[in-house]
């Protein structure tokens, strides 16, 4: 019997086909393993390729996919622990194209090409009768002692050429059982069919008899010459989804936009819990035409390159590694989100109406969030929550709450999202269990109101069953036709009644500092969630900033103290690295920039009050290495590498320093670069929300007195992300530009008017400007189809035309640029449309007030300037809209005191003008100003 700690290689097939090419390979076989993990149901090979010792695993029979791929590693991580590298080898389909010649035999290898790891993922998309798809991301890199070996075979082979061929024959002389399935097949059977030439459905007869050989049919390649390898081994991407890929024209269009070289079917369900390599010997070409002929030889064509890269791997670069067990204990599980993001689209076919609803109930989407908080997670960091006996009390009672308080940079968001994750796929298969979660965030806090975050959570609950139940449809339709929303309890008390609906829900919610305008905002959502709670067990996990107000309202709960671990800045570091191009670092700077990185972050020690500092130390020196690692990672050359390295500040004061550093380094690069990147953090630090990263792309393209936008000027996301020195960073999912961390936010906040003065200025030019565009002289849109173009095309109008006042407001702005675009009707029509516009109905672009002009939108947004220039100009100040709202009436409300001072001073408004004919509905600019609380505009005379 085997011991299975002797193994430190995993090698994992799909089809039985695989196994037995790649036991075919073993220089030696084991014995079976002594015992494997209880509820293991892998079936194992246990040998000897080259010095290594090698576990080989398969699929169960009849599972193909992602989750099987997943399942089988994950049992295999359990039962072998001390695996530290995995391949994965077997038979995929090729994306042949002019770029690369790959033929039936071939031999894809998956290597990270442009900064993205080795494998792309994919789902079909909603239509597969047109045959969209999306891609879902790249998955993680292969590691490092694979990628270095992959590269010196590669070199190899290039200067000897390779023995695959000759090793192939040699193990099927031996095993002459074998030779009739594995060996090659006729030349002549491998045809490549032109694009447009499909197989006929239903047709099993093989493509001989039914498409032929009519040369106008295929793709004609000349025969391999002698200097060519043959098979010939091609590096790249490997597309991985749960269907089998057999469509021509979309193989092509892969291959075109991706540079993908082949599909299959596993690899997307091991790439982020098991780092491997995907090894693919090309057995059809991802089209409708049959081909099983192929899928013997190609088997053995993978497995006898997987043993000659093995061969070239040195035992103790493979004991270097981290055990896959160790780096996961806890799985990011692409498995669950693929196979949920399908079942989301299944959903969405049957349930287009009730999609309305859920949209309805709220447009904001934390799924997002998670993804982008779940991807930048280094691996192997902050599972340690998930193995304290707080986390395992929480989840393992009904009715528990687990509150988790820790300081800025401490890591509770990416903790969170943790959280989330391994709930996720703990309880994938079991639809009974709820989950649902928030992401507060303090720039989306008027998205956020107390009713808001609950509707998100119930969102989150109903879209998990089968159909909206009747009671969220009755209130649907009971506020829909009044176009009213539905009352705080209306919302707790469909949130109960679908909670009961589960047999647990587990609430997530992060950064309860962050979320609400108040304190009291804060309590009236967090006792819903306790008498949510009270009625219906369910469990509340919660993060937030230390804060006494918050730790109070949660003094009976199991409670943790989120900090970063010293082994997780480590395996920070060891991973940012890898990132590194390694022409420049070699190991001996690796090893300084480990030494002095974590000096760096460890420099507080040597403080007095030590207890206090050791504290804090914790908590910042995660971020301080992240933003060490940003700075180091943008020098050139090792000598400045080295030179960096002598200057990284230290410790809690290092922070300030740290930021003032990296701007520093701004201001030393050349103008232009200098100003572009002083308007990125001026926009990023001031936006009123969120920017996506093509709206930011858009305001920095506005030149000034311009009358349509330049698309010549629009900065490279690439730029957008290098020339900030480290501060700035975009979510890959969300595509959401923003600063690197809450504090660095802060920084700015108290620091902006020595680095960028004029910002409030600036952007209120841009969002001006970018109003005026000579497009928007067509004025209101008519319809939802023609007015959501307008802002595809315009991405930046839906900001300028919301925000471009609140700017202007606080901005010292010479007023002409402003009344010209409030002096232009059609402009301030087309604008008033997006600034009013909520998009959560059907007709939406149409449900907002016509005939609002200049003066009307002055009022709305408190522009005194520009007030006294209108009524200069003889505008009518008691003018009414569509509404019948006055500019009193919009000033009133957003509590305006200059402005409402300004137009009482004309003395021909009326102060009680009713704004609606119902009077059950009709308010008075008094009653508006009242009642959202603006005391001083109440009490002018
Ligand atoms: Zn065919």
């Amino acid at each position: 019997m085997s011991n299975p700690k002797d193994y430190t290689i995993g090698w994992i097939c799909a089809i039985t086909t695989e196994y037995v090419a790649a036991q075919a390979f073993l220089d030696e076989k084991h014995k079976e393993p002594e015992a494997v993990s209880l509820g293991d149901n892998n079936n194992y090979t246990l040998g000897k390729f080259g010095k290594h010792n090698v576990v080989i695993a398969v699929l169960p029979e009849g599972e193909y996919g992602i989750s099987s791929a997943a399942s089988v590693a994950s049992d295999m991580r359990h039962s072998f622990p001390n695996v530290r590298i995995g391949l994965m080898v077997g038979i995929g389909g090729g994306a042949p194209s002019r770029k690369h010649d790959i033929r039936l035999g071939d031999i894809v290898v998956s290597v990270p090409c442009n900064e993205k790891g080795g494998v792309f993922q994919y789902d079909f998309g909603k239509t597969i009768q047109d045959q969209s798809f999306r891609q879902t991301g790249f998955l993680n890199q292969p590691p490092m002692v694979l990628r270095t070996a992959v590269n010196g075979l590669k070199a190899q082979y290039e200067s000897e050429g390779h023995q695959l061929e000759e090793d192939i024959n040699r193990v099927l002389e031996k095993k002459s059982r074998l030779r009739r399935k594995y060996q090659r097949p006729a030349p002549s059977s491998d045809r490549l069919y032109q694009t447009g030439v499909t197989h006929p459905s239903n047709d099993e007869e093989s493509c001989a008899v039914v498409c032929g050989n009519d040369q106008s049919n295929l793709v004609l390649r000349h025969e391999r010459a002698e200097d060519e390898d043959n098979p010939a081994i091609h590096y790249g991407l490997i597309a991985s989804a749960n269907q089998l890929m057999k469509n021509a024209s979309l193989r092509d269009k892969f291959a075109k936009e991706n540079d993908v070289l082949c599909f299959e079917m596993e690899a997307a369900g091991l790439m982020n819990q098991f780092p491997c390599l995907v090894i693919r010997g090309i057995c059809d070409y991802s089209d409708t035409h049959k081909n099983k002929e192929w899928q013997g030889y190609a088997a053995m064509a993978a497995a006898a390159y997987a043993k000659d890269l093995l061969c070239r791997i040195p035992l103790n670069k493979v004991e270097a590694e981290n055990r896959i067990s160790d780096l996961l204990s806890s799985v990011l599980d692409t498995v669950s989100r693929a196979r949920e993001g399908v079942e989301k689209i299944k959903y969405k076919l049957d349930r287009s109406e009730d999609l309305e609803i859920l949209n309805w109930l709220t447009p904001i989407d934390y799924g997002l969030q998670q993804s982008d908080f779940i991807m930048r997670r280094q691996k192997g960091t902050g599972t340690w929550l998930l193995h304290t006996s707080e986390f395992n009390t929480w989840l393992n009672q009904r009715n528990k709450t687990l509150y988790c308080s820790g300081i800025p940079g401490a890591g509770k968001t990416i903790l969170t999202s943790i959280v989330v994750d391994n709930l996720c796929s703990r309880y994938r298969t079991n639809p009974s269990i709820g989950i649902t979660y928030l992401y507060c965030n303090f720039r989306q806090k008027h998205q956020q109101k107390p009713e808001n975050l609950l509707s998100s959570l119930l969102k989150q609950l109903v879209q998990k069953r089968a159909s909206v139940p009747e009671s969220i449809k009755t209130l649907y339709e009971r506020h829909n036709c009044e176009r009213t929303r539905p009352s705080f309890d209306e919302i707790l008390e469909a949130l109960k009644s679908i909670t009961t609906q589960y047999s647990r829900v587990l609430i997530m919610i992060d950064a309860l500092d962050e979320c609400g305008d108040s304190d009291s905002e804060r309590q009236r959502f967090l006792s819903a969630i306790f008498n949510l709670q009270a009625k219906t067990g369910a469990n509340i996990f919660a993060t937030s900033r230390i804060n006494n107000n918050i730790a109070k309202l949660f003094e009976v709960s199991l409670s943790l103290q989120i900090c970063a671990k010293n082994e997780d800045i480590e395996s920070y570091l060891n991973g940012r690295m890898s990132l590194l191009q390694s022409d420049i670092l070699d190991d001996t700077l690796r090893g300084m920039i480990r030494k002095e990185v974590i000096r760096a972050v460890d420099g507080m020690y040597a403080k007095s009050s030590i207890k206090y500092y050791i504290y804090f130390n914790l908590n910042f020196r995660f971020l301080l290495a992240q933003l060490h690692m940003n700075t180091l990672m943008n020098q050139p050359t090792k000598g400045d590498i080295k030179q960096a390295l002598q200057y990284l500040a230290k410790g809690i004061d290092g922070l300030d320093e740290t930021y003032k550093q990296a701007m520093e380094r701004i201001e030393d690069t050349g103008s232009r670069f200098r100003e572009l990147a002083k308007h990125i953090l001026a926009w990023i630090v001031h936006a009123k929300r969120p920017l996506s990263t093509t709206e930011l792309q858009h305001a920095l393209g506005v030149r000034p007195f311009t009358k349509e936008l330049d698309r010549d000027y629009l900065p490279s996301v690439q730029v957008l992300q290098s020339v900030c020195a480290g501060l700035v960073t975009i979510d890959e999912q969300s595509g959401i530009v923003r600063l690197v961390h809450y504090t660095t936010q802060k920084y700015f906040e108290r620091t902006w008017t020595s680095w960028f003065p004029n910002a409030q200025m600036d952007i209120t030019k841009v969002c001006v400007t970018y109003l005026s565009f000579d497009v928007f002289e067509m004025g209101f849109c008519r319809s939802d189809r023609e007015f959501e173009a307008r802002l595809q095309t315009n991405v930046l109008y839906d900001y300028a035309a919301r925000n471009w006042g609140h700017h202007a407001r606080i901005a010292s702005i010479e007023e002409d640029l402003i009344l010209n675009l409030l002096e232009s009707r059609a402009k301030v029509s087309a604008a008033s449309q997006a600034m009013m516009a909520s998009e959560s109905y059907s007709g939406f672009s149409q449900g907002v007030p016509r005939q609002m002009i200049g003066i009307h939108v002055a009022a709305y947004f408190g522009l005194a300037g520009a007030m006294v220039g209108l009524l200069k100009n003889g505008y009518n100040p008691d003018l009414k809209d569509s509404y019948s709202r006055t500019p009193l009436s919009r000033a009133a409300e957003n509590g305006h005191e200059a402005v409402v001072k300004l137009l009482l001073a004309t003395e021909k408004v009326d102060v009680d003008s009713k704004d609606s004919e119902y009077s059950e509905y009709s308010r008075t600019p008094l009653s508006r100003a009242a009642g959202n609380g603006h005391e001083a505009v109440v009490k002018l005379p």
